[in-house]
């Protein structure tokens, strides 16, 4: 029998450092009894650009790697560069993993199935109808596509920055012709949250070094679901004052272990045990980890 060699995997992107993904990688590839290599590859570091992300794929086809995650500044810039792009990423404009195959290179979204995989398995059975989204970055980008595919007919989307959340708006509208998608501003929110079935937490606030909540508890009731997508802390002070008035919840741990799953299955055509990683994910979040390494732009 012929021995496969090992899987080579990189996540390419600037401060890419302190990811859990390559470490959640390489455990499951053990325990499936895979020989499986996962490196960071930090532009920064190599002194690279990110508009060298097309030659950066092409070398890492070339030197043998069955699969990247890319990530920060790179997930659209990579998009010209592949030779297929599968459907829910091309919709939605971004790669966050890209696997060769004999002879070429497809792109996938594993952000946006992750967080639609995570909300599945921790909020099982939640109404979607009307939905606010506070934050629209590439978090938020993300959540917002895999909330308009879960079901979605009324989704909000609220930003400090208004241009930014009127933008993508606009775009969710294009590719989501079916579902009503607004724009908001903060001021909003007292309007919004009492008919909301749920909102979704997608901006840095939370965060260890960005700590505190990002918009006023007192919105809070019980017939809404939260979900944050900040995953350090898991346990964010949005969470907290969400249970303190009984909704549902749904931690940023969800997301961030269900695009590593996802892009697992699609580079080595296994399904990985989703509970193993979940643990494994929440053991590696529970270690102290320096302060200064949490950045705002922080990559599971
Ligand atoms: P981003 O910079 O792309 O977007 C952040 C957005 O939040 C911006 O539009 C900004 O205007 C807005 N914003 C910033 N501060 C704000 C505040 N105080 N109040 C309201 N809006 C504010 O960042 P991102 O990449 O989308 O990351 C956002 C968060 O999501 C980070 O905490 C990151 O760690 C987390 N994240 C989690 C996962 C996961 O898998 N769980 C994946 C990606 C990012």
């Amino acid at each position: 029998m012929t021995q496969r060699r090992p899987y080579l995997v990189g996540l390419i992107g600037t401060g890419v450092g302190p990811s859990l993904t390559p470490a959640l990688h390489m455990a499951e590839g053990r325990a499936q009894g895979l020989d499986y290599v996962y490196r960071t590859l930090d532009l920064g570091e190599l002194g690279l650009a990110p508009h060298q992300i097309g030659d950066i794929v092409g070398w890492a086809r070339t030197l043998g790697y069955d699969a990247l995650n890319i990530t920060h500044p790179c997930k659209q810039l990579v998009l010209p560069h592949l030779d297929t792009v599968e459907q829910v990423a091309r919709t939605l404009g971004a790669v966050n993993t890209v696997v060769f195959d004999a002879d070429r290179a497809v792109g996938y979204n594993t952000d946006t199935t992750g967080f639609a995989h995570g909300f599945a398995e921790g909020l099982p059975g939640a109404h979607l109808d009307t939905v606010v989204l506070v934050g629209a970055g590439g978090a938020g980008t993300a959540v917002a596509d895999a909330l308009l595919r879960m079901g979605t007919c009324h989704l909000t989307v609220v930003d400090l920055d208004v241009d930014r959340a009127a933008a993508l708006a606009g775009e969710l509208c294009t590719r989501h012709p079916h579902a009503r998608v607004d724009a908001s501003s903060f001021d909003k929110l007292s309007v919004l949250l009492p008919d909301s079935d749920g909102v979704v937490h997608a901006t840095p606030t939370g965060m260890a070094d960005h700590p505190g909540l990002p918009f006023d508890a007192a919105l809070l009731h019980a017939d809404l679901w939260v979900a944050d997508v900040v995953y350090r802390p898991l346990d964010t002070a949005l969470l907290q004052a969400a249970r303190a008035v009984g909704c549902r919840t749904l931690d940023g741990g969800h997301m961030a272990v269900y695009q590593a799953v996802d892009a697992f299955a699609l580079i080595t055509g296994i399904t990985p045990d989703a509970a193993r990683m979940t643990a494994h994910f929440r053991n590696l979040v529970a270690q102290p980890f320096p302060p200064s390494t949490i950045r705002f732009k922080e990559h599971p």
